[in-house]
């Protein structure tokens, strides 16, 4: 039987873009060929990429706009640097809510001066800072959109004159935003896209050519983006499986019906972490909490080890928190079914009767 996974990344997939893809492996397009055999630059490869660009876009409302999307590689960790690299030309203000956005800042100060204009580092990262202030001229304001480790997500982004840059890896395509706010977002496939191995940069064309520095050829957006993101081999089956879950999504409605099925799931197991005398969540404010990854933590170290064989019983895996932080972190990414979050919450209930 399938498990209940709740893994925070690489994490679920809907299962008909596994079975599509294990097809693609063996034959794809009929064309008697795999996928990870042919060409990237042949016909049914470029259509890939086109199509997985144009679903990028077409997602977040930004197509036939002065917006490109680009497939790289390197990760949402490439990024870290790749936006300095690109942008950083003086200062640029960083919004340090976590592990991901410190690895940011401490990328971007190779390449020039960071304000870190709020921080929730003191608490480790158990809140959004708010009421903080974008310096004026600034290149850019970096923030993480959602806490992957922590489980704070950002339900508020500021009115600023900067371009916005923000790192979405773990929440891109799971809720309404207004993305025109944004000048550049980046996401690692593997939390709510595809598997790992690609990473979709979304960039507003106008922000780039402002640094004077020389940039790498493979660092630059502009070579990614004259090559129509195949200046080097691409990393083909990461990006087709990307095309795959885009296309699903789009098939269930894209954004604006999956964001209802998130906040049910989200809603479903925070009721019961605040309910159930035996948990508590491990966010400081509920109004912080991500509607992807769930933290909580047992009441008394006692019930771990009755709590976790609970879980095994009842197929559910990927449960485990962050060793940064501890306790357990429920991911309910896009694919993963309500049906698996309903099992979760039996389960808590059932550790509670039998406590
Ligand atoms: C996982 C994650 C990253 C790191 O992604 P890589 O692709 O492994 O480099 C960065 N930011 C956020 C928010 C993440 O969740």
């Amino acid at each position: 039987m399938k498990k209940h996974n709740f893994s925070a990344g690489p994490c679920i997939l809907p299962q008909s873009v596994f079975q599509k893809a294990s097809q693609a492996v063996l034959n794809f397009n009929d064309l008697d060929l795999s996928i990870l055999e042919i060409s990237h630059r042949s016909k049914d490869f470029v259509e890939v990429m086109e199509t997985a660009r144009n679903l990028a876009l077409e997602h977040l409302g930004l197509q036939n706009s002065n917006y490109t999307a680009l497939f790289l590689q390197g990760g949402a960790s490439m990024q870290f640097l790749m936006t300095a690299y690109n942008l950083l030309e003086n200062k640029a203000a960083y919004l340090n809510t976590g592990t991901w956005s410190s690895k940011a800042i401490k990328e971007a100060k190779l390449i020039g001066e960071v304000i870190e204009v709020a921080s929730s580092a003191k608490d480790n990262f158990n809140y959004i800072p708010k009421n903080y202030t974008i310096p004026n001229h600034v290149d850019y304001f970096h923030c993480t959109s959602n806490n992957t480790i922590f489980g704070t997500q950002m339900h508020q982004f500021p009115d600023t004159s900067a371009p916005m840059v923000c790192d979405m890896s773990s929440d891109i395509f799971s809720r309404e935003l207004d993305f025109k706010k944004f000048s550049l977002i980046y996401a690692g496939a593997q939390k709510n896209m595809g598997p790992a191995g690609t990473t979709l940069v979304v960039i507003k064309n106008d922000i780039l050519g402002r640094v004077s520095r020389a940039i790498p050829s493979m660092l630059n957006y502009k070579t990614h983006i004259e090559k129509e993101s195949m200046f080097n081999t691409p990393p083909v089956f990461s990006v087709y499986v990307s095309m795959l879950t885009m296309q699903w999504l789009k098939d269930k409605g894209g954004i604006k019906a999956i964001a209802k099925q998130n906040e049910k799931k989200a809603n479903l197991l925070y009721s019961e972490i605040d309910r159930n005398p035996l948990f508590k969540g491990l966010v400081a404010n509920k109004e912080d909490r991500s509607q992807m990854n769930a933290t909580f933590t047992l009441e008394s170290k006692d019930l771990e080890s009755a709590f976790e064989d609970y879980l095994k019983e009842a197929g559910i895996n990927g449960l485990k928190g962050h060793r940064s932080i501890g306790g357990y972190r429920a991911s309910m990414y896009n694919a993963l079914p309500l049906d698996s979050v309903e099992v979760l919450v039996e389960t808590m209930q059932t550790l509670e009767k039998n406590a």
